[in-house]
C-alpha cells in the first residue's frame, strides 16, 4: 500500500488537479491512500478571515470568504464537465461554505475561541477533498473520500493536537482498510482530526505530512510520497545559496534534524510514524516527475560522517543573553533561544562545548546556522575546521545532545557569508572530491 500527500501547491488550480490525477493514475494497480492539503493558500486566507473577525473587521472576513467560494467553484466548473457530478460537488461545497458563515456569525458572537479556530481552519481540507474526489471519479477513478475526522483521533489540544495512534489504528482499520481492500482509492484530509469528543482538531500547520504518515503507520504501508514543489531536500536553501544539490538520501534522524532546525520541506513529526515502522518517505516534486527526489529512510542511517544538509533560523532573539544559564547543573550547557517572532521556542541542549555567549547587548539579533548530518559531531575534522569561523566570525559553535547536529550562532547581518562559506567547504568541496571518486559520492549522498 501506497500513502501519497499532496501538498497545497501541488494541487493549486486546474494544473494542479490535473497533475495529481496523472501521478494517481500512474499508481494504479496498488492499494492507494490519497491525503490532501487544502488548495493554494487557502488555510492562510481562513487564517485571517479568523483574525479578522476577532478584530471587529467581519466585512472583509465575508469578502475574504467570498473570494474563497469563487476560487473553488471555478476549479470545479473547470475541471468537471459532466452534470451530475458537477451538481453534487457544487452543492457540497456550498453547503461547506454555508457551514464556515455560520461559524464566522458564531465567532462574532462567542469571541476568540480554540474550537471555533480549528473548525474554520479545517475547511480548506474539507474543500479540496471534496474536489479532488469528484474530478477523480468524473475520470472514472473509483475512489472514495473518508472524512480524516473520523479516523485521525487525537488529544484536546486543539490547535496542535497530538494523535492517538492507538484509536486511529483501530479506525484505519474499520474505515479506511474496506475501502482499498475493495479496489478503490481512499482520500482523506491531511491536517485535520478530532478529538474523542468529536470537536474538530488540527495537527499544527503543515500537519497533512504528518497525516500522512500516521495513516501510513496505522495501515502498515510500504511506501509514502510527500508531493510538493520542490526537487526534494537540497543541500541549504536556495534562497540564499547557489549551487545547492538534491541530498537523495537521509536517515529519520536527519530528516527531523533538518525539520526541527528550520527546514522547510516537511512537517517536523512526519518521521516518527514511518520511523516506527520503517517505511520510506519520499519526497518529489510534482511539476518534476522525472525528479527522484529524496528518500528518507534506515539507509540514510549509515555513519557518513558527512554534513549533507545546512539550514537556519534567520532571527534568533536573545533576549536575556547575559541571564542565560548555560551551565544547568546536570552537566549540560542549556541554552534556550526564542526566535524572532516570538512564536515558539527552540531549546539547545549542549553536551560537552565549551562555548561562552557573553555580551551585554541583549537585544542582538542573532541567526541559528545548523549543521545536520550522521554522527558529524564525532567527526574530528569537522570540528577543528569550525574553529576559524569562531574565530572569523566569532561564532558560537555550538554540540546539542544529538550528534547529527552542529549549531552555530552568528550576528544576523553574517549570517548568508557564513552560510555561504559553509557551504562551500562542507558540502560542495566534498562533493567535488566525492564525484572523482563515484562510489565516495554515493556513500555520502545516496546512502
Ligand atoms: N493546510 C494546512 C496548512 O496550510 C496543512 C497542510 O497544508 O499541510 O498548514
Amino acid at each position: 500500500m501506497k500513502v501519497m500527500k499532496f501538498g497545497g501547491s501541488s494541487i493549486a488550480g486546474v494544473d494542479g488537479m490535473n497533475r495529481t490525477a496523472e501521478i494517481i493514475r500512474s499508481a494504479l494497480g496498488e492499494k492507494l491512500v490519497i491525503v490532501i492539503s487544502a488548495s493554494g493558500k487557502t488555510t492562510r486566507h481562513l487564517l485571517k478571515c479568523y483574525d479578522d473577525l476577532l478584530n471587529k473587521k467581519s466585512n472583509n472576513a465575508f469578502s475574504r470568504l467570498n473570494n474563497i467560494e469563487e476560487e473553488h467553484i471555478m476549479l470545479i466548473s473547470n475541471l468537471i464537465y459532466d452534470i451530475c457530478i458537477f451538481y453534487n460537488v457544487s452543492t457540497r461545497v456550498n453547503q461547506l461554505i454555508k457551514d464556515i458563515r455560520s461559524d464566522f456569525e458564531k465567532i462574532i458572537e462567542d469571541g476568540d475561541s480554540r474550537l471555533l479556530k480549528a473548525k474554520i481552519l479545517s475547511y480548506g481540507e474539507l474543500l479540496s477533498s471534496e474536489i479532488l474526489s469528484a474530478y477523480l471519479s468524473y475520470l472514472n477513478i473509483g475512489n472514495k473520500l473518508v472524512d480524516a475526522r473520523n479516523v485521525i483521533i487525537t488529544n484536546e489540544n486543539h490547535l496542535n493536537a497530538a494523535p492517538d495512534l492507538e484509536a486511529i489504528r483501530s479506525k484505519a482499520e474499520s474505515i479506511i482498510k474496506p475501502v482499498v481492500d475493495s479496489g478503490a482509492i481512499a482520500i482523506a484530509q491531511g491536517f485535520i482530526g478530532s478529538d474523542k469528543n468529536g470537536n474538530t482538531t488540527l495537527l499544527g500547520f503543515e500537519g497533512s505530512d504528518y497525516t500522512a504518515s500516521i495513516l501510513a503507520n496505522a495501515l502498515d504501508a510500504n511506501e509514502i510520497y510527500i508531493w510538493t514543489d520542490v526537487d526534494g531536500v537540497l543541500t541549504a536553501d536556495p534562497k540564499f545559496i547557489d549551487d545547492t544539490v538534491i541530498v537523495e538520501n537521509l536517515s529519520y534522524d536527519e530528516a527531523s534534524e533538518l525539520a526541527f532546525s528550520g527546514a522547510k520541506v516537511l512537517h517536523p513529526l512526519t518521521m516518527q510514524p514511518a520511523s516506527i515502522k520503517n517505511i520510506p518517505i519520499f519526497i518529489r516534486n510534482s511539476k518534476n516527475i522525472s525528479c527522484k527526489g529524496t528518500c528518507i529512510n534506515r539507509k540514510g542511517d549509515i555513519e557518513s560522517y558527512a554534513i549533507k544538509s545546512i539550514t537556519f533560523k534567520d532571527s534568533v532573539d536573545l533576549h536575556e543573553i547575559k541571564n542565560f544559564n548555560l551551565y544547568n547543573g546536570n552537566g549540560k550547557n542549556n541554552l534556550e533561544l526564542y526566535n524572532g517572532n516570538g512564536n515558539g521556542s527552540s531549546s539547545i541542549h549542549s553536551n560537552g562545548g565549551s562555548e561562552k555567549v557573553s555580551s551585554d547587548n541583549h537585544f542582538i539579533q542573532y541567526s541559528l546556522i545548523t549543521l545536520v548530518g550522521k554522527y558529524i559531531q564525532k567527526d574530528p575534522k569537522i570540528r577543528k575546521d569550525l574553529i576559524a569561523y569562531k574565530k572569523k566570525y566569532n561564532a558560537k559553535i555550538i554540540y546539542p545532545d544529538s550528534l547529527n547536529r552542529i549549531n552555530i550562532l552568528i550576528d544576523k547581518s553574517i549570517c548568508c557569508e557564513v552560510l555561504t562559506r559553509l557551504h562551500e567547504e562542507f558540502i560542495k568541496k566534498v562533493i567535488s572530491i566525492s564525484r572523482n571518486k563515484k562510489s565516495d559520492y554515493k556513500r555520502v549522498f545516496a546512502g
